[in-house]
């Protein structure tokens, strides 16, 4: 069961927007730039816009911030609105930013004949330079005060391509001397020539994020503008840009705290370098934390919505568990998936006792928390696997597993008693050789005699081989801006093991999901499984183990 999210800051103001009748209706919308595939960090602010609009019978459309054009490409539009269909939602309007390119530019000329902008010859490091800081003020640039003639005359120059990239831009005149550094006279269009992947080589003007940002916001009347905190500090001119460039509706810049997640990177600058550098296998990576290696992990859309709502809506930033992700994908795991047998690294057992060529089907419930899984059969005969951790020749104190002279249970089976152990010539040891007691079947009532082991298996002659993909975090530490990530790599991010299943699961498609006793939670990889050969990713274990190393 899903829960709805709690009460907060944002919802309180549209609450208050809709009472006071400032909005009759709430539109949001969710603004991924197309540079890269969606992580979990924008999970939480697609379930933020949509689910806070749908809670007020508002809409939420699906804008791509796409004004950018050397690092965006059609790959990633496709891949995010993949992924938030995917994660179960719905936008009104899909809108392209760079749609509204012609009127961006329109309304630069607006600002131009109000005396509100100027072509600036300096160039972007002297502008930097001449932008002061937060104790001295800015300096003026010798462009400033251009006329409003010779202004729409550079301006059209430079969208026509007269100029080279970087040779003038467009700035908005604001306030050189004010507190706020993105106040004074902000870049505000730029040349670059680059093919958009949207508009070809239609422009070689590009608007800025700031400039841009506000304008598709107020186009597409959107009446509540959430973004993460390090807005703050630009919403400003934000409202100084919605309110000079006359839109005739004006929407609330809202910030709140970016998602933070122990070990994982989450900036998308750093997850293309992991794919650039082949670290990981692509976008898509199980050990990425991106919605499509989520995904391809066997992370489910319930479980990240749930996690999204939990973690909450705050105004400070913080760092959230991965765990507590973890947490949510067992809970959704738990009660709806089969339990079955897998084994990692097999041990074979000969039970010497039970017939030559004889087996028997075993009757095994699929889910003991969830009876609506049904049963059933497994084939058990002379020869099986375990797995070669539950066997120990010299066993510590309180090893309750298999060793010698000693009985365990055989999950849905028999009793069976180590008697000797097989080795070659360096003393590996081979095989373990057993005798099971009839009497003992599983389900039979037997109570004569306990024992304190419980062991899963597979039968030898039906294990199907597979892979199993076992994920440890990709970086050793939490995302840090001072040290160089690439070092923070764990060099044991995967082990990849070859194992056996029991034949109930021989037909499982690409991403059916199984809890495997004893191991945890598994996803049949959809890209590296093949007609012959299944490959499991390990989601998550039972529970949680995880330390650094
Ligand atoms: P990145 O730094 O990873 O490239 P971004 O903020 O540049 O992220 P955008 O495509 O611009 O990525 O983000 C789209 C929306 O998702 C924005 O509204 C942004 O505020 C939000 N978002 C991005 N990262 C997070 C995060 N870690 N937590 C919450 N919201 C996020
Ligand atoms: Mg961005």
């Amino acid at each position: 069961m899903e829960t709805k999210t709690s009460s907060n800051f944002i919802k309180n103001i549209v609450i208050e927007d809709l009472h006071t009748g400032k909005h009759k209706e709430i539109i949001t919308r969710f603004p991924p730039e197309p540079n890269g595939y969606l992580h979990i960090g924008h999970a939480k602010s697609i379930v933020l816009n949509f689910e806070l609009a749908d809670e007020f019978k508002g809409k939420t459309n699906l804008r791509f911030d796409d004004t950018n054009p050397v690092k965006e490409d059609t790959e990633y539009v496709e891949s995010i609105e993949e992924d938030v269909k995917w994660l179960g939602f719905d936008w009104e309007n899909l809108y392209f930013a760079s749609d509204y390119f012609e009127e961006m530019y329109e309304r630069a000329i607006l600002l131009i004949k109000k005396g509100k902008a100027y072509v600036c010859d300096l160039s972007p490091e002297e502008i930097k330079q001449m932008r002061g800081n937060l104790t001295e003020p800015g300096k003026e640039s010798p462009y400033r005060n251009r006329n409003t003639e010779e202004n729409l005359d550079l301006f059209e120059m430079m969208r026509s391509g007269e100029f080279g990239d970087g040779q003038k831009v467009l700035r908005a005149k604001i306030d050189m001397s004010s507190p706020n550094i993105n106040m004074r006279d902000p870049i505000i269009y730029r040349i670059a020539r680059a093919t958009h992947h949207n508009t070809g080589d239609k422009w070689c003007i590009y608007p800025m994020y700031d400039y841009a940002h506000p304008i598709e916001d107020a186009i597409e009347a959107i009446t509540h503008s959430i973004c993460t905190l390090e807005f703050e500090d630009h919403r400003p001119l934000y409202d100084w840009v919605i309110r000079e460039c006359e839109m005739e509706s004006q929407p609330q810049q809202i910030e709140f705290a970016r998602l933070n997640m122990t070990n994982t990177v989450m900036s998308k600058r750093k997850l293309k370098l992991l794919v650039d550098e082949k670290i990981v296998d692509a976008w898509d990576d199980p050990r990425m934390p991106t919605i499509a290696g989520l995904r391809r992990r066997g992370y489910t859309p319930a479980a990240i919505r749930s996690f999204c709502r939990e973690i909450g809506v705050a105004k400070n930033n913080s760092t959230v568990d991965i765990q507590m992700l973890e947490y949510f994908i067992r809970e959704d795991l738990k009660t709806s998936t089969s339990n079955v047998m897998g084994v990692l690294r097999p041990l074979k057992v000969v039970i010497t006792n039970y017939p030559e060529g004889q087996t028997e089907m075993l009757d095994a419930e699929n889910n003991s928390e969830n009876p609506e899984l049904g049963n059933r059969q497994i084939p058990f005969s002379r020869e099986i696997y375990i797995e070669q951790e539950d066997f120990m020749e010299n066993p510590p104190n309180k090893y309750f597993r298999l060793f010698p002279g000693n009985e365990v249970r055989l999950k849905f089976a028999y009793f069976i008693k180590c008697n000797e152990v097989i080795k070659d010539e360096s003393g590996n040891i081979l095989e373990i050789h057993c005798t099971y007691d009839e009497e003992t079947k599983s389900g039979s009532g037997f109570n004569a005699r306990k024992v304190k082991g419980t062991l899963h298996w597979v039968a030898a002659k039906h294990a199907v081989p597979a892979e199993y993909r076992l994920y440890e975090p990709l970086m050793l530490e939490d995302e840090k801006s001072d040290k160089n990530f690439l070092d923070q790599i764990n060099p044991n991010s995967m082990e990849i093991i070859q194992g056996y299943v029991e034949p109930a699961v021989k037909d499982a498609k690409p991403q059916d999901k199984f809890q495997f006793m004893r191991h945890g939670y598994f996803n049949v990889d959809p890209k590296n499984t093949t007609k012959d050969k299944l490959v499991f990713n390990r989601i998550v274990s039972l529970k949680s183990s995880f330390e650094i190393k």
